[in-house]
């Protein structure tokens, strides 16, 4: 018995890092799934790995059309859409406020947080229709306290925390939760990216991040995908039934504060 037999789930960024962690853990807990990303030649090798119960579609998750897409993707081949993890995501500009140009700040918006709102709004209808359903997207512990990321990224993380609650509030009497999770350092690529490294160099360099991250975490060890992958199949599961509206800190104890030194 899988933890997700029967359900059907849409994973945005599925192609890296957190994404491809849960796109592996919802395909093996039995559920079927469309992979949404940029990355087609990653999405695609994923898929084809995972055989015929996972999708890839090219998805560009800032654009409206698109979402829908891969949403509609999910329900004409499976029936039904009981996931929808609005999880793509990309490290946003960093800099002081003064250089923060127009141009980054609306893309880190639209691929943030329009994001997230489009595949609520999308998925939204569905999961009425059927009574059920569970949205889940990726925040960051960057959208609750300052100083994890740049200005950009922060304020998206926030806002995403918020449109969770807001749309908790509207689809509860449906039926359909919609809840959030905020990652602390995780060794991924995005991450890789944050702190200098290129994207290849970030994949290559894990015991770099794994360090950088031991340092700064009370756990004294970084995230590692599948950690948030596992939140995340608590959430899309039946075993999270009564919370919604949750932001779920998975974080290692950032946000607890300083290091204890005493
Ligand atoms: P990652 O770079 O490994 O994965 C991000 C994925 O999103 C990639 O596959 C990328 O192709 C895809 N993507 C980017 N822009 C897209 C777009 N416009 N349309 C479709 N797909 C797009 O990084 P990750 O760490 O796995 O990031 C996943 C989520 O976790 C992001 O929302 C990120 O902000 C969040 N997060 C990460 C950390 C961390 O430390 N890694 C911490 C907190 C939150």
């Amino acid at each position: 018995m899988g933890r997700l037999d029967n359900k059907v789930a849409v994973i945005t960024g599925g192609a890296s890092g957190i994404g491809e962690a849960s796109v592996r853990l919802f395909a093996r807990e039995g559920a079927k799934l469309v992979i949404a990303d940029l990355q087609d030649e990653r999405g695609r090798r994923l898929a084809e790995e995972l055989g015929s119960q996972v999708i890839f579609q090219h998805t560009d998750v800032s654009q409206e059309a698109d979402v829908q897409e891969a949403i509609d993707l999910a329900l004409s081949m499976f029936g039904r859409l009981d996931c929808m993890f609005n999880n793509a995501g990309i490290p946003g500009p960093g800099g002081p406020i003064e250089n923060l140009a127009v141009e980054g700040w609306d893309n880190a918006m639209a691929v943030l947080v329009r994001s997230a709102y489009l595949g609520m709004k999308h998925a939204a209808p569905i999961m009425k229709r059927q009574g059920s359903g569970s949205i889940v997207s990726t925040a960051s512990v960057a959208g609750m306290q300052s100083g994890f990321a740049g200005h950009a990224y922060s304020a998206a993380k926030a806002a995403v925390i918020n449109l969770t609650r807001s749309v908790a509030t509207e689809l509860g009497e449906s039926g359909v939760r919609v809840n959030c999770i905020c990652p602390g350092g995780v060794a991924t690529p995005i991450f890789g990216r944050a702190i200098g490294l290129d994207a290849e160099d970030a994949e290559r360099s894990a015991g770099t991040m794994l360090m950088a991250l031991a340092n700064i975490q009370p756990l004294q060890r970084a995230g590692v995908p599948g950690d948030i992958a596992n939140a995340a199949l608590w959430l899309a599961s039946d075993e999270s039934s009564f919370v919604n509206g949750h932001a779920l800190v998975v974080d290692g104890g950032i946000t607890c504060g300083p290091m204890w030194t005493a």
